[in-house]
């Protein structure tokens, strides 16, 4: 099978011929229909996060058919379509685990950072950590929901009951996000990198009632700012744009460091915290929400040998919506 690997940080990936490997016991084989690209993988690429495997098929956005299971796998068949998240092993015993947070399972293992994910013509996942997809998405604008789109929704719901809600970088997550929040009656305003005018405008076209850029101060203050832009200087400058009790989610695995600031930012019981990773539960709650919204992706599809291409055009944030690849 073809892949797309991260073979050494700090270059391109290499296209590497595999053999197609057999599942395991709780495992699922998968021919990959699609497969997202995320900010994270250029995190991976670039070696900006350093604990994974090497070499590594990066890619966590895995839309996939079954084409077999392991003998202790229940609950699929072969021929059904399922999605792959970035969670993709968990221990299952720890405190974490039993408490709902298995998010912040120290055993954790993730999907193309650990394990091999979906730049690959097939992959394989542990069955338990699999969703069905709703059947409303094509493959390609399925696979942004897989992280996207739960890991916003996640940062969505760290946002609490905020009214007018700030969203810093306007890219996949926020694409949807934006409608998300638009569904639940929320006031959106969107920060983007100063004069992008064209992700203001995508911004206005999904229902923010304000787009500037990230120095800009918005109409009124916020009652929450979600960061998915991985730039520390916004923490700060979101700070400025909150009213006080409100929060600002970081929602990106990796960002750069926050400079200092003045205590009256975070006085008032304003609060700065991460989002990490999912829960199985976030990824139920979010496919069931989506077809309802509904959320509609926007993506651009690259064929699965261009994925170097996918990255730089994310990298100099020229893709509007989600970048795909096409596996098949
Ligand atoms: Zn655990
Ligand atoms: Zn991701």
């Amino acid at each position: 099978m073809r892949t797309m690997q991260v073979v050494q940080p700090g270059r391109p990936l290499d296209a590497v011929d595999m053999p197609i490997p057999a599942p395991g016991r709780d495992q699922v084989l998968l021919r990959v229909r699609a497969c997202g690209v995320c900010r994270t993988d250029l995190h991976v690429v670039d070696g900006d996060l350093t604990e994974g495997k090497l070499p590594i098929v990066p890619g966590h956005e895995i839309v996939g058919e079954v084409v077999s299971l392991g003998h202790a796998v229940r609950g699929f068949s072969p021929g059904e379509r399922i999605g792959v998240p970035w969670l993709g092993h968990t221990c299952g015993t720890c405190p974490n685990c039993r408490s709902g947070r298995e998010n912040l399972c120290p055993q954790a293992r993730f999907t193309g950072y650990h394990l091999d994910g979906g730049y690959a013509e097939y992959a394989l996942a542990e069955a338990r950590f699999c969703f069905p997809l709703p059947s409303t998405y094509s493959d390609a604008e399925a696979a942004p929901l897989l992280c996207a789109g739960l890991i916003g929704y996640r940062a969505l719901r760290m946002a609490g009951d905020a009214r007018v809600l700030g969203i810093y970088g306007f890219g996949a997550a926020a694409h949807i996000v934006a409608q998300v929040a638009c569904h639940q009656g929320r006031v959106l305003y969107a920060f983007t990198r100063p004069g992008d005018e064209d992700a203001q405008h995508f911004a206005r076209s999904l229902g923010a009632s304000w787009a500037g850029g990230s120095g800009e101060r918005p109409p009124q203050p916020l009652d929450a700012a979600i960061l998915f832009a991985p730039v520390g200087a916004l923490v700060p400058q979101a700070l400025a744009a909150t009213a006080p009790g409100g929060t600002v989610v970081c929602a990106g695995i990796h960002m750069s460091d926050i400079p200092s600031f003045p205590y009256q930012l975070l006085w008032g019981e304003r609060i700065v915290r991460s989002v990490a990773n999912l829960t199985r539960q976030d990824g139920e709650e979010f496919l069931a929400l989506a077809p309802k919204v509904p959320v509609r992706t926007e993506v651009e599809v690259f064929p699965l040998v261009r994925a170097n291409e996918a990255l730089a055009r994310l990298r100099a944030g020229r893709v509007r919506g989600a970048a795909v690849l096409d596996c098949t």
